[in-house]
């Protein structure tokens, strides 16, 4: 049985755990390693690694970078970062304060569609750190107030690109972002390529790309991708040599997502 996990978020980021929590769980769950990949901010490492400590678990410094290429979000986890490096650092600050402005113009697309003020609840649920204000937390709110009945059908009907809520982010583009990771002293791993819904063939252009700007993995085992996606994506990674690697993409109880571990 695995026991790492190198991908999974808390409340820094769309998270609904504490990394404390995490940590409880990961042990709970039988891991010896976990990375904490929240989106675009190291901030919870600290408390992570503080929980850990006297564990058997080990804590590997891990984010998740939104990126562009060729016009299409992706995200790139980075691990064994140095999270106080000052080039990542100055890049996911960027990143994040794109986010907080972000979630206020969702919150005024949402009120053209008649969904008002949202954005005081939203913002509660990020924390009230409008830098960590995902479109999960849209997403949420969604639910809570009984306009759909899951996230996924929040996403398919406001906050899914080219759906009437989805505001456009200069997120970085993804070469910068592979520096970033570089510089940091990190591994890139290219996380759920199968997410992206592209074609084989536009995967392998990205996956050339991204090999030949210093990638070095790709996620094969990830989330609850089936069985003939991950042999799909095991194929590639041996095509283009990279490690292959494997994260739950745990949000948390309330998340879409498998449980920490799996
Ligand atoms: P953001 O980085 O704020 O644009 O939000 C991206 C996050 O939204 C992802 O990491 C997921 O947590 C969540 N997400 C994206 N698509 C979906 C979906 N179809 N259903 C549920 N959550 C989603
Ligand atoms: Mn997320
Ligand atoms: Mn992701
Ligand atoms: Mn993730």
């Amino acid at each position: 049985m695995p026991s790492i996990d190198l991908h999974c978020h808390s409340l820094y980021s769309d998270g609904t755990q504490s990394p404390q929590q995490l940590v409880e769980q990961a042990l709970n769950a039988g891991l010896s390693h976990l990375a904490l990949t929240d989106h675009d901010t190291v901030l919870g490492l600290a408390e992570a690694h503080q929980a850990a400590q006297g564990t058997t678990l080990q804590i590997i410094n891990g984010v998740e970078i939104s990126a562009i290429w060729q016009q299409q979000l992706v995200h790139i986890i980075a691990l064994h970062i140095d999270p106080q490096h000052p080039l990542l650092v100055a890049g996911l600050a960027e990143q994040a304060q794109a986010r907080g402005k972000r979630g206020q113009l969702i919150a005024q697309k949402l009120a053209y569609l008649g969904i008002e003020d949202c954005w005081p609840a939203v913002l509660a649920l990020a924390g009230g750190d409008e830098n960590r204000v995902g479109r999960a937390h849209f997403a949420q709110y969604l639910v809570n107030i009984g306009r759909v009945n899951s996230q996924q059908r929040a996403f398919d009907k406001y906050l899914g690109a080219g759906k009437p809520a989805s505001v456009a982010m200069p997120w970085t583009d993804m070469l910068t972002a592979l520096s970033w990771i570089k510089a940091a002293g990190g591994i890139a791993v290219l996380a759920h390529p199968a997410r992206y819904g592209l074609s084989q063939t536009k995967l392998r252009a990205l996956l050339v790309d991204f090999k030949s700007a210093g990638g070095q993995a790709m996620e094969v085992s990830t989330a609850n991708e089936k069985v003939n996606i991950i042999q799909n994506l095991a194929t590639l990674a041996q095509r283009f040599e990279l490690y292959a690697s494997q994260g739950s993409d745990y949000h948390g109880t309330n998340m879409p997502w498998p449980k920490l571990g799996r």
